[in-house]
């Protein structure tokens, strides 16, 4: 239980890091919510879609975006994509979350300003452990704008809605660096190639192999066959005769088309699968990159020209290392969510466990991660449950500030 003197601060200002698409449905919400916001981006708004804008977005626009943020961009007039369009990445960006941060009002957004570290002024990571009394001092975040200035920024609550997109896991067996995957950086592309556009001309004709099963690896391979690559290869660590896992009757249709999609491309012959199998190590000879794969009973080599990696990524820790945070063993997601998630797992992220704020919190008071780096590496976050969590994140404080109003009133009287 917290004691009485963990409501005695008000807490106004909340800093949100991230201008992605949770940060700023994060920003609107807070301040439909009475608080003051501000919040700091490292890059460009939304960035990290703009980084996968050729993809094609798996669920429709009415469920990666909100009522609330729907109603405020069509009271200024503006036009939105149906609730039923599958967007991409780019076209989601550039439809509304563009949009969103224009209807922002000046001084809130932050653009081109990363956070580099977040502490509590005058509180180390070791003091008063788990109490709520680190809740009575503010955070103080160390940012970093484009021409190198950095300031120090203070804030009652932090909302961490800073993704995983720029961490990619490895690429090893055992989840590490494979040996020689430093030294073949330049043929190894962290993500989904944009095979229409940009990235074609390094992928057509070419001898390729993607690592990673789940929708980003299966829409790496279906873009591969379409873009006419010379041989296309598909490692997975898992034992399974088809990659994509098909669920009974999705109610997502466009992941249902990709995973049955991908799946057809191995069963007629298409993509070669290469199973149960972890790499040893890359060499880069000549040009060519031999690839050493263990299989449970075998071992033997794959040459090709560029590897594609979908394993999937990371969030970043040390962001709050200073603070009193507490996430997975197994997903560095935040605790409490991450056991409930484990406890549900399943392909279906439509089968979101129901949560309140208790299970966002940290034993840091007022530290939330919102959005994809709640799941830490669990792959299975939708833009649905991140709208719920700030939500219900925002309820919280809403509720929990009314009370420091009441407490502070009475102790005045
Ligand atoms: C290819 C792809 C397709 C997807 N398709 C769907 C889909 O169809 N439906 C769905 O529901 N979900 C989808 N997802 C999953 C998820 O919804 C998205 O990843 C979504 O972008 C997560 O939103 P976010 O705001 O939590 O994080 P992000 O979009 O990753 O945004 C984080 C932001 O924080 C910024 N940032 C990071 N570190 C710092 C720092 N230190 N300081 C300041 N700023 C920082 C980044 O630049 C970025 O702009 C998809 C994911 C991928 C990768």
């Amino acid at each position: 239980m917290r004691s009485p003197d963990f409501f005695a601060t008000a807490m106004k200002r909340i800093a949100i890091i991230g201008a992605g698409p949770i940060g700023l449905e994060a920003a609107i919400a807070a301040m439909d919510g009475g608080f003051e916001v501000e919040i700091f981006e490292r890059g460009k708004v939304a960035d990290a879609v703009r980084q996968w804008g050729h993809v094609k977005m798996f669920s429709p626009f009415g469920m990666n975006s909100t009522a609330r943020g729907r109603e405020r961009l069509e009271r200024s007039g503006a036009s939105l994509p149906e609730s039923n369009e599958l967007l991409t990445g780019a076209e989601f960006r550039e439809r509304y979350l563009l949009s969103l941060a224009r209807s922002l009002p000046p001084d809130v957004l932050h653009e081109d300003t990363a956070v580099l570290a977040i502490g509590r002024s005058g509180v180390l990571k070791g003091d008063h452990i788990g109490e709520s009394v680190r809740g009575n001092t503010r955070f103080r975040m160390l940012t970093r704008n484009a021409t190198g200035d950095e300031r120090v920024v203070n804030a009652d609550v932090i909302l961490d809605c800073t993704g995983t997109y720029t961490q990619p896991n490895g690429l090893g067996d055992g989840g590490i660096p494979a040996p020689g995957e430093g030294a073949a950086r330049d043929r190894i592309f962290y993500g989904i190639p944009d095979f229409i556009g940009r990235d074609g001309k390094r992928f057509a004709g070419r001898r390729v192999l993607v690592v990673g099963a789940g929708h980003s690896g299966a829409t790496a391979v279906t873009g591969l066959v379409e873009l006419g690559s010379a041989e296309t290869h598909w490692l997975l660590r898992r034992d399974r005769a088809l990659p994509s896992e098909e669920i009974p009757d999705d109610p997502l249709p466009e992941r249902s088309r990709l995973a049955a999609k991908s799946n057809r491309l191995v069963q007629e012959g298409r993509v070669t699968l290469h199973r149960a199998a972890s790499i040893e190590s890359i060499a880069n000879l000549n040009g060519a990159l031999p690839v050493r794969i263990a299989t449970p009973n075998d071992e033997y080599s794959l040459v090709i020209d560029e590897i594609i990696v979908a394993t999937g990524f990371r969030p970043d820790l040390m962001l709050a290392r200073e603070l009193q945070v507490q996430t997975c063993w197994a997903t560095e997601g935040t605790y409490p969510l991450a056991a409930s998630l484990l406890g549900e797992a399943g392909a279906d992220c439509l089968k979101t466990p129901a949560f309140g704020a208790e299970m966002l919190m940290h034993p840091e008071p007022n530290y939330f991660t919102l959005g994809m780096k709640s799941y830490g590496r669990a792959p299975n976050f939708l833009l649905r449950t991140g709208h719920e969590q700030i939500e219900t994140v925002l309820d919280w404080l809403s509720e929990k500030e009314s009370s420091t109003i009441t407490i502070t009133s009475r102790s005045t009287r």
